[in-house]
């Protein structure tokens, strides 16, 4: 289950240079799903990983520790559809 005060907790993204809650990492990626580094930005903070092996399902979660980073530009051109996308439902950011 997962824990509200985890998904509170903030670090400064390197992707979009500002400080960002846990909670948005967990849906930063393609279709909703966790950004690729989020096991990089948070093993520092709190034990992440055991945290998602228990909260996403395994195929979720194995696509994080198997899956290969994308091409730098590649990430950008997805942040910045995911930005314009949330600016125009009113979501986060
Ligand atoms: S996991 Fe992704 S969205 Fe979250 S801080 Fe790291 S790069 Fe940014």
């Amino acid at each position: 289950m997962f824990d509200p005060q985890k998904d509170n907790l903030e670090t400064r993204c390197p992707r979009l240079g500002s400080v960002i809650p846990f909670r948005y990492c967990l849906i930063s990626g393609p279709d909703s799903l966790p950004c690729f580094k989020i096991l990089d930005c948070w093993w520092e903070i709190f034990d992440v990983d055991t945290y998602l092996k228990e909260n996403l399902p395994t195929e979720t979660y194995n696509s994080l520790v198997t899956e290969p980073p994308k091409p730098k530009v590649a990430s950008i051109v997805e942040i910045a559809q995911q930005v314009k996308q949330k600016k125009q439902t009113g979501g986060f950011c």
